[in-house]
This record gives structure tokens, sequence and C-alpha cells, in this order.
């Protein structure tokens, strides 16, 4: 298993020094999986063609010189309106059904939302399914973090309120998705990001066949070819096309982003 999340120490200009990195150094570096199988390492030559989708002013995607690990960098700041923008900024805009999780909380405002990750390049299929964590579990094309279905230690629901039209909010971390993000994806093939498993997510639809696939495992996996590997048949995520139901969300309908365990490492 490789896996390496750690939030970067967020820099502004009116910051008065640089802090220690607020890091939980929660890095693991198996070579030998929970199975106790050796995970073999596969390199690759080139980055994945998915990777051309995301927004380049968030986020940075680097193969590491072997081959086997792509660094993935995002301020997490999205590319897309939402209300969790301060007022003033180009994107901010009013969602009078949206309850903000702190009314003074806003996209960018200094609570340590860049964050760096590493990946395989080729994600190891093989052994158990890891389960996800209250944390990033991915990042969105956007440049924004994607979370599971779950909020605290609860259930989404008693926060479906405060999200926005994105199906994301932000309280007071992060700016994150749960559900599926209408900006980047809404019912079609489009690509929504790439897991900390190294799989990448897509829209409730597969361009291998243009509809919304049928016969997909616990976290919405399938293998068949997508826009993005040329014929080749990849192992892939997708939102699960089923209608997610809450009394207060203020958009419907709404589906879950990820619920299922991580398939990869
Ligand atoms: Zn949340
Ligand atoms: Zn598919």
């Amino acid at each position: 298993m490789k896996f390496f999340f750690k939030p970067l120490t967020y820099l502004t200009i009116v910051a008065f020094g640089l802090f220690a990195c607020n890091s939980d150094d929660s890095v693991s570096d198996d070579s030998v999986s929970d199975d106790g199988i050796d995970d073999e390492e596969v390199a690759v030559t080139e980055l994945h063609a998915a990777f051309a989708a995301f927004n380049t002013d968030a986020v940075t995607v680097i193969l590491s010189d072997d081959g086997t690990e792509v660094n993935i960098e995002t301020t997490g700041f999205p590319d897309h309106s939402s209300i969790y923008w301060e007022p003033d900024n180009a994107l901010y805009i009013d969602e009078p059904g949206v309850t903000k999780t702190t009314e003074d909380t806003y996209i960018g405002g200094g609570q340590g939302e860049a964050a760096s990750f590493t990946v395989d390049a080729t994600p190891d299929l093989t052994g158990a399914t890891v389960t996800t964590q209250l944390n990033t579990i991915g990042i969105a094309v956007s440049g924004a973090s994607i979370f599971n279905d779950q909020e605290g230690m609860g259930d989404l629901d008693q926060a479906a309120g405060s999200l926005d039209w994105a199906g994301a909010h932000k309280g007071p971390g992060v700016y994150h998705y749960h559900l599926e993000p209408t900006p980047i994806t809404s019912d079609d093939d489009n690509l929504v990001g790439i897991l900390l498993d190294g799989v990448f997510i897509y829209g409730r639809q597969c361009s291998s066949t243009g509809t919304n696939p049928t016969g997909l495992d616990a976290s919405g996996g399938h293998t068949s070819t997508t826009q993005y590997t040329d014929g080749v048949e990849e192992y892939h995520y997708h939102i699960i096309n089923e209608v997610y139901t809450t009394g207060n969300y203020a958009y419907s309908p709404a589906y879950v982003l990820f619920a299922g365990p991580f398939q990869g490492y």
C-alpha cells in the first residue's frame, strides 16, 4: 500500500512567518500489503491522459522519475461558483436554500486547504479493499477535495442543508464534495477526479456505452474503456445512479459521490 496525505501549511501574504507544517505524517509505505503479497509497482512512462482534464490553476501533477508514483498537489480551490466564496469574489453566488456551516467560513479563508498526496501510477487492485476516512479521499478535476458519504462521526443527512449547488461545503476545513458535483458532471461521462487509491472516478454514465452502467461493484467500479484510455479497458469508478434522498438538501435530484471502500492501493 502506498498512501500519503499531508495538509500543507496554508500560506498567506499576511502570515507573520512559516508555521511548522500541520502534518499528521500519516505516511504508510508498506512494501507488503495486508494480504502478505508483495505489491509490485508498475512503472509508466507518461502521465495518464485523464490528468489533462484537471484545472491547472489549482492542480499540479508530477510523475515520479521511476514512473511508479504520481504526486498531486492542489490549492483546494474549485474553479466554479459557490456560496462558500467570499461575497466580493467573482465566483460568489447567493444560494438562498443553503445554510452555510458557519457564516464566516470562506474558500481561501486560511484553513489549510492546500494538499499534496501521492498515488500509485498503476493502482494495485489485488488484495483487500480499504475503508475510506473522514477526510479528503480524492481530488476533483476542479481542484477541490472529494469526501465520502459521512459527515463528522455521523450521517450526511444532518449536514445536507449546508451543501451548495455543487454538492459541497466547507466547515471550517477544506471545501469538499459529498454529492455529484454538478459543475463537473450531471448524468454524463465526464471525469470527476482521482481517489487516493489512484483510481479515477467518472460521472453516472460510462463513455464505453453512453449509458448509466449496470453491474457495478460496491464502490461503483467496473472495468471498461473510457474516453481517456485509447481503447484499453481500465478499472474505474462511477457515481452510482441512485437518488440520494434527504429532506433538507436545497437541490434535487442528488447522488452520493462515493460511498464504497477503495478497491485500489
Ligand atoms: Zn462535509
Ligand atoms: Zn465505466
